[in-house]
């Protein structure tokens, strides 16, 4: 046979999709409508024409720039974009979201998109006898990797508010000694515990099994779990550019942990690939972290349009949990999910259905610009 066992077994995430047939609006995938920082845009036209020929070596193995530049924008936000305080270029976070201590280049990994961390992160902490215990809607790539790796897991009920059931995940988790992961805010529910309500279950959790908190979204209105790093050992955050910081097309996500659990998911990335994130990336993105004040900004802006377009739904008989993230959740009496997505699409807009079971009947729309807001209105 051509191909391995484990390769038949193989299924791979299905993506919102990028249709090439016409152009569309695009509220399918999370992605942000404003640019990049033109710092970013500027940072990468010098390089290009003044430091080119770096492209021909290896790039800078330990990404040191990019490290201490992620370091220091969360310790100007304290994690939490949307909510920061900003004064000329200067940006400072707010009461609630400061950091106890200070975030330090070695307390970052870097990779190719999120994705790409997480990855690891479960090749690092679970195997085929080692289980995880994660919500059952949550990031859909988690059980791809659970495929991918052949790992075990328990996915626990959402409440009927679409929270998580904290106590039964806590429960299966303690009963397995499993490790536990989920987002926050979650998605596609994109409600979210408060770091108290996950400090609580820190508290509860194994302590020698990781816990894993991926804050895709939540620089835009969430609570960020940093500030709980010092107080437990078991603590992995993942984060990404690709959503508030404007950079879905970068591929750059990252970790904030403690250093001894860099380190280890050091040594998985390098025993795969012992090259970071290309030199382009590295330039790009620490120029992304130099100008924090204008994502805090377009952080805000998204915000407020979800807030405005959350009104507008409930106005309309729409069903929404209050999203702290860049996309509303949402669905209305009697309402066939898979057609209002298709007859919007019809209309030039795309927006996301899933066909999985107890989440077929909503619609998944992410938070686009005020004027792609407007439009999508008339459909809805
Ligand atoms: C978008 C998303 C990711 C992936 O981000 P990339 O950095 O683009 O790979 C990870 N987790 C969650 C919950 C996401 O929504």
């Amino acid at each position: 046979m051509l191909i391995s066992e484990r390769m038949e077994g193989l299924n791979p995430y299905v993506p919102g999709e990028q249709p090439k047939d016409r152009t569309y609006i695009k509220l399918n995938a999370n992605e942000n409508p404003y640019a990049p920082s033109p710092k970013v845009k500027a940072a990468l036209v010098d390089f290009i024409n003044n430091k080119s020929d770096k492209l021909g070596l290896y790039p800078d193995p330990d990404s040191n720039e990019l490290h201490a530049a992620i370091a220091e924008m969360l310790n100007k936000c304290g994690g939490v974009l949307c909510r920061a305080n900003v004064d000329g270029t200067e940006v400072t976070p707010s009461e609630k979201d400061k950091i106890p201590f200070t975030v330090t280049p070695d307390m970052i990994y870097t990779g190719n998109g999120s994705d790409e961390v997480l990855s690891f992160v479960f090749y690092a902490f679970f195997s085929s006898n080692k289980k995880f215990v994660m919500p059952e809607h949550t990031y859909s790539f988690y059980p791809v990797y659970a495929g991918f790796y052949n790992i075990p897991y328990d996915a626990v009920p959402l409440k009927s508010d679409w929270t998580l059931d904290t106590e039964k995940m806590l429960e299966l988790a303690n009963k397995n000694k499993s490790g536990i992961i989920f987002a926050n805010p979650n998605a596609p529910s994109s409600v979210g515990l408060t770091r108290d309500e996950v400090r609580k279950m820190l508290l509860k959790a194994p302590k020698d099994e990781i816990f894993i908190v991926d804050e895709a979204y939540v620089d835009f209105g969430g609570e960020s779990c940093i500030p709980l790093i010092q107080e437990f050992d078991n603590l992995v955050i993942v984060r990404t550019f690709s959503k508030s910081l404007c950079g879905a097309g970068m591929r750059l996500g990252y970790i904030v942990s403690n250093p001894k659990l860099i380190e280890i998911v050091t040594t998985v990335k390098n025993s795969v690939n012992h090259f970071p994130i290309d030199a382009l990336n590295q330039i790009a993105g620490k120029a992304c972290c130099e100008d924090t004040a204008y994502y805090v900004k377009t952080s805000r802006d998204v915000a407020e349009v979800r807030d405005d377009f959350i009104n507008f739904l409930r106005s309309k008989g729409y069903y929404v949990p209050q999203s702290l993230t860049n996309f509303v959740f949402c669905k209305k009496e009697d309402m066939d999910g898979d057609a209002v997505y298709k007859k919007i699409k019809e209309n030039g807009i795309l927006v996301r259905h899933f066909s999985t079971k107890g989440i077929e009947d909503f619609i998944r729309i992410t938070i686009g610009t005020k004027e792609q807001m407007e439009e999508l209105k008339k459909y809805m």
